[in-house]
C-alpha cells in the first residue's frame, strides 16, 4: 500500500508518563495541518462525561489495568471513521492506541479495508528514574488533553490551563501505587507490539530525558515523511 504523497499516520509509543502527550502538543504546534486522538484523553473526557464507555473505563483506569481490548479498539476505530480519518489521503497521529497486538491487528485491518496503513510508528524511550519523578509534578486539562509539568512547563497561572483558564486535575492514576502498575502493564505489552511494527518495517526510537531533547529528533523524523 503506497502512502498518499506527504502522508503521516503516525502511532507514538513509550512508558506512561514517557511524554506522548507532551510531544503530540508540540507536533500539532510544529505542523498546524494534523490534528491526532489520544485514548487516555478520550477515555478521561468520556468519564468525565459520565457515559456508558466512561463507566466501564473508569475501573480500569483507577486500577492502572489495560481496557479490554474490543472495547478499546471499537471506541477508537469509530472516532477514527467518524473524523473520516481511515484513508490513504488522511494524515493524523496517535498517542495510546494501539496498546497490543490485538489492537493493533484491528487497526490494520481496518486500514487496510480503506487501502491504507500506519506510515510511521516512533517510541518514546525515557529513562524509568525520570519518568518516576515526573508524573509526582503532573498535572493535565481534562477537556483538552493538555499536560503541564511543575518543573518543565508549569502553567502560567498555577492550576490553570493556559488557552482557557480552567482548572487543572491530577490525575488519579498517577498515584505511585496505580502507577507501579501501569508500568507493568507496558512491561509486558510493549514487546510484542515493537516487533509487530519492527516486522512492517515503521518502528523508529527517539531517546532522552527531556522533551527538549526528544522533540528535535521526533520532528526530523515527522518532517521526512511530510517531504516539507
Ligand atoms: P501517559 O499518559 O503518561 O503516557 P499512559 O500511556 O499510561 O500514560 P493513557 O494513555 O492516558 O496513559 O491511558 C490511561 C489509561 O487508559 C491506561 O492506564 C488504560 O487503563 C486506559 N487505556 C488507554 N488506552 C488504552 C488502550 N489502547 N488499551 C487499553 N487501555 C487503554
Ligand atoms: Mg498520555
Amino acid at each position: 500500500v503506497m502512502a498518499g504523497a506527504g502522508a503521516i499516520r503516525l502511532l507514538l509509543l513509550g512508558a506512561p508518563g514517557a511524554g506522548k502527550g507532551t510531544q503530540m502538543g508540540r507536533l500539532l504546534q510544529r505542523f498546524p495541518g494534523l490534528q491526532a486522538v489520544a485514548s487516555g484523553d478520550l477515555l478521561r473526557r468520556e468519564i468525565a462525561a459520565g457515559s456508558p464507555l466512561g463507566e466501564q473505563a473508569a475501573a480500569h483506569i483507577a486500577a492502572g489495568r489495560l481496557l479490554p481490548d474490543a472495547l478499546v479498539s471499537s471506541a477508537i476505530l469509530d472516532e477514527l471513521a467518524r473524523r473520516r480519518w481511515l484513508h490513504g489521503g488522511a494524515s493524523w497521529l496517535l498517542d495510546g492506541f494501539p496498546r497490543t497486538v490485538a489492537q493493533a491487528q484491528e487497526l490494520d485491518a481496518a486500514l487496510e479495508r480503506a487501502d491504507a496503513a500506519l506510515t510511521l510508528v516512533v517510541e518514546v524511550a525515557v529513562p524509568e528514574d525520570v519518568i518516576l519523578d515526573r508524573i509526582q509534578k503532573r498535572f493535565v486539562h481534562v477537556p483538552s488533553g493538555r499536560v503541564y509539568n511543575l518543573d518543565y512547563n508549569p502553567p502560567c497561572e498555577a492550576g490553570r490551563d493556559d488557552v482557557t483558564g480552567e482548572p487543572l486535575s491530577r490525575r488519579p492514576d498517577d498515584t505511585p501505587e496505580v502507577f507501579y502498575k501501569r508500568m507493568q502493564e507496558y512491561a509486558a505489552t510493549a514487546g510484542p507490539l515493537k516487533e509487530h511494527y519492527a516486522r512492517q518495517g515503521i518502528l523508529r526510537t527517539v531517546r532522552g530525558p527531556t522533551s527538549d531533547i526528544v522533540f528535535p529528533q521526533l520532528e526530523r523524523l515527522v518532517q521526512a515523511q511530510l517531504g516539507t
